[in-house]
């Protein structure tokens, strides 16, 4: 390894045990370390995801890693620091923060996400694109859920760092997470490599059920089999977990998964009036058009049958509706 990327990464593993040192043992710390108690994060998950507190300072970094003969643009490039455009004066990228360490699949630290304390703007601040960080290939806690995700052939996605330490917490160790940004083709290239059976668990809110709905046909091109968790309007798991409690979560949320077919029909239901007759016979066509999709002939004889009990059709008439739907499609 060229000698830049081994400080490069040299410099991420002491940062990340010094930002957990501060969390866990100083009075500089104490307000992350409450505010974190306070969100229902526990000492265990707190050591297991190695989870830190970078002071409310402009040089700390940059002190810190110059005592210890680290290049500034090593410091630079890395990320951690950031040269001032007007005066050529360094500061560090991260301050005042809960620091999520990012780890590659060795467990070597590579990159950070700080979360601000109060509502400070961004909400997370991540690490750039880097010669040891490429956001678009990098899964949280891939490293630490693989074992589980082979074991239990299956892994669960979500999207944010709280979401998958509270379902750890709650049992649900197969878990990943995007990190907010969409799923790229090379994260559903690394997970396909390792498993086929994919739970999306993404937040109940409107970006999360539409970011689901995408990640959901990206991995199904790429011969994944998908289930997709829902909670309540507006919750993510985290909200979900501190709120209803780990067992509900594993019985009512992971365990109540649903097929991606009736997820696309919650899907294409979504902003619809069905007892109004024009958006009725609009879900009708559009599911008709997903039916036909279907490889296997039980399963669209089975949805064919829901549909056609649900809104009190015949059998006949909606096969005849569909091959209008699949000839005019072709
Ligand atoms: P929290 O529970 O700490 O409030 P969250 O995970 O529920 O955070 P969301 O708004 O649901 O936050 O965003 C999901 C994920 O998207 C975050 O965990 C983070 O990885 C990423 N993210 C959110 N906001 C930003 C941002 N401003 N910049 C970069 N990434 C972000
Ligand atoms: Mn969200
Ligand atoms: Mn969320
Ligand atoms: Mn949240």
């Amino acid at each position: 390894m060229p000698v830049d990327l081994q400080q490069m990464m040299e410099a991420h593993e002491l940062l990340r045990k010094f930002y957990h040192h501060l969390l866990v043992n100083t009075k500089d710390g104490q307000h992350a370390l409450e505010y974190l108690l306070n969100r229902g994060f526990t000492m265990e998950s707190i050591e297991k995801f190695q989870i830190g507190y970078s002071l409310k300072s402009w040089d700390f970094v940059f002190k810190f890693l110059t005592k210890r003969k680290f290049p500034a643009d090593v410091m630079e490039r890395a990320g951690l620091i950031i040269k001032r455009e007007k005066d050529g004066n360094y500061f560090d990228r991260f301050r005042d923060r809960i620091m999520f360490p990012i780890f590659d699949r060795s467990g070597n630290t590579i990159a950070f996400s700080g979360r601000s304390l109060g509502d400070d703007e961004p909400k997370y601040l991540n690490s750039p694109e880097t010669a040891i960080f490429n956001k678009s290939k990098t899964l949280y806690n891939f490293h630490l859920a693989r074992p589980q995700i082979k074991k239990l052939q299956r892994a669960v996605l979500f999207e944010g760092f709280a979401d998958v330490i509270a379902a750890d917490r709650a049992g649900v160790g197969n878990g990943v997470g995007t990190m907010g940004t969409a799923l790229t083709d090379e994260h559903v290239a690394s997970l396909r490599r390792n498993v086929q059976s994919i739970t999306i668990c993404y937040d109940s809110d409107n970006a999360g059920i539409e970011a689901a709905y995408r990640a959901a046909n990206l991995l199904m091109e790429a011969g994944c089999q998908i289930r997709v968790a829902l909670m309540p309007d507006g919750y993510d798991p985290d909200d979900y977990i501190n709120e209803f409690g780990e067992e509900k979560f594993r019985h009512d949320v992971i365990e109540s998964s649903i097929t991606f077919m009736a997820f696309k029909l919650l899907y294409l239901r979504r902003g619809k009036r069905l007892q109004n007759e024009g958006d009725r016979l609009l879900y009708i066509e559009e599911v008709l058009k997903e039916i036909s999709q279907l490889d296997k002939a039980v399963e669209r004889d089975h949805y064919l049958r829901q549909l056609a009990n649900e809104f009190s059709l015949s059998l006949e008439a909606l096969k005849e509706q569909q091959k209008q739907v699949y000839y005019t499609e072709k």
